[in-house]
């Protein structure tokens, strides 16, 4: 069956869940109302369903990122979870996040979270629960509809099938604007922005009209996604320069992401010290501008932020100073293989046990962004420096890391064949979605 992407939420003039449900495919929407039996069909305003419906095809919409979409938002239970603390991540507001813990009471599995396990939710970007579903044993769904009033829970037995999907879309406003129409899940729009952190700074690269397209591992039930797996192959256009990536395991059991020639896509230096994510990409403000001024005067990049993001280290490294240094407030400077050395200021805290001497891994969260020293608002004041000297890295040729050895880089070109042909398939295509 075809897949109709998600729709854009028009403002409030009836309940917001409504279009979307129009858009469901139908057995979807069916499902929906089997299980709400008091939301009666001649309830839905006729209008929204016609407007859902002729929606023009997947990712042509124009439609800028003003958070209008609701998105597949994916989460690792943790240790020490509570389902409050699990619907905070996931981006639930205080509101619905009440009413679930509320219909909680129907459904034990929910009060007893299981670490290790993923928690899938469609939401919208001002908060709102559209469903959830909690996989508690491989065998066994509990999903969350939204109901008339509140939630309702229910407990099905089920199969997983697993499926490549592949889909692609251009970038208009913000990467997770494009995601979101493309009906891409986060978890998966997070992995790509992580497999070419080495080569693309998602806050400061991005162009409109940047390509991407990805094949992934998901896993459904009849038809609905329960939930994604591994992300397979990538590929991007950034600024008319193509990247691609493609996962591989190699016979020392290390797993990676290669280029189709079995080059290793990861890269000694990160481009960027903030992780791309929807929260530090603005997701909450439709017009917030990630960075405040390019390489200037005053030798640095800053990237606008919200106070508390975590702040990652670029590579390798050894803490040489923690502490307050005037105007760059808290700031931590990591020596990396000489000569290269890097800066972050204004930091609110540091992470835990980050001190002089200490190791440090490349991705490694070293502190907090916050507006100590001299700062007008909340931002990270980031550095990157060559023998002492601060340098603009964007012009600077940095070490690339491993490449494949000849018997894997064998085995690789055989292997992922196939992923490169579905990018292949893919380029050029104007699907948003199909599966
Ligand atoms: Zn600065």
């Amino acid at each position: 069956m075809k897949r109709i992407h998600p729709v854009y939420r028009p403002p409030l003039r009836h309940p917001r869940w409504l279009p979307w449900v129009a858009a469901l495919p139908l057995f979807a929407v069916m499902a929906a109302f089997g299980i709400a039996p008091d939301t009666a069909p001649n309830q839905v305003p006729t209008e929204t369903v016609v407007q859902a419906l002729e929606l023009p095809e997947p990712a042509s919409t124009d439609i800028a990122d003003d958070g209008s979409f609701d998105f597949w938002s994916e989460e690792r239970i943790q240790r020490g979870d509570t389902l409050a603390s699990l619907l905070d991540r996931l981006g639930v507001g205080a509101e619905d996040k009440a009413r679930v813990i509320t219909a909680s009471r129907q459904a034990p599995a929910l009060q007893r979270l299981i670490p290790g396990r993923t928690v899938l939710a469609r939401v919208t970007a001002s908060g709102q629960l559209l469903l959830l579903r909690y996989l508690a044993t491989d065998e066994r769904l509990v999903t969350l509809n939204r109901a008339q009033e509140g939630f309702v829970a229910e407990e099905t037995a089920i199969h997983l099938d697993a499926r490549p999907i592949m889909r692609s879309g251009e970038v208009r406003a913000s990467l997770y604007g494009a995601t979101d129409a493309a009906d891409i899940p986060d978890s998966i729009a997070s992995q790509m922005a992580e497999v070419f952190s080495g080569d693309i700074d998602f806050h400061r690269d991005l162009r409109r009209g940047d390509r991407f397209s990805v094949v992934y591992e998901a896993f459904y039930h009849e038809g609905k996604l329960i939930k994604t797996g591994r992300l397979l192959s990538a590929e991007f256009v950034n600024q008319g320069k193509r990247y691609r990536a493609v996962y591989f395991k190699d016979s020392h059991g290390r797993e990676g992401y290669f280029t189709p020639q079995g080059q290793s896509v990861k890269r000694a230096f990160l481009k960027s010290p903030l992780p791309f994510s929807r929260i530090s990409s603005g997701f909450s403000s439709a017009r917030y501008h990630p960075v405040l001024k390019e390489w200037r005067a005053h030798r640095g990049i800053d990237y606008a932020a919200p106070t508390g993001t975590p702040v990652r280290a670029v590579a390798d490294a050894v803490v040489s100073f923690a502490g307050w240094q005037g105007g760059y407030g808290n700031i931590v400077i990591l020596d990396h293989q000489k000569p290269y050395s890097t800066a972050y200021g204004h930091l609110s805290r540091f992470a835990p046990g980050v001190k002089r001497g200490k190791r440090i891994n490349q991705g490694d969260v070293i502190g907090y962004v916050g507006a100590t020293g001299l700062a007008t608002g909340p931002h990270l004041h980031y550095e990157f420096r060559v023998a002492g000297v601060q340098k603009d890295p964007l012009g600077l040729k940095l070490p690339t890391s491993f490449a494949l050895d000849s018997r894997d880089r064998n085995r690789f070109l055989a292997e992922s064949r196939p992923l490169v042909d579905r990018l292949e398939l893919l380029q050029g295509t104007n699907l948003a979605s199909f599966d």
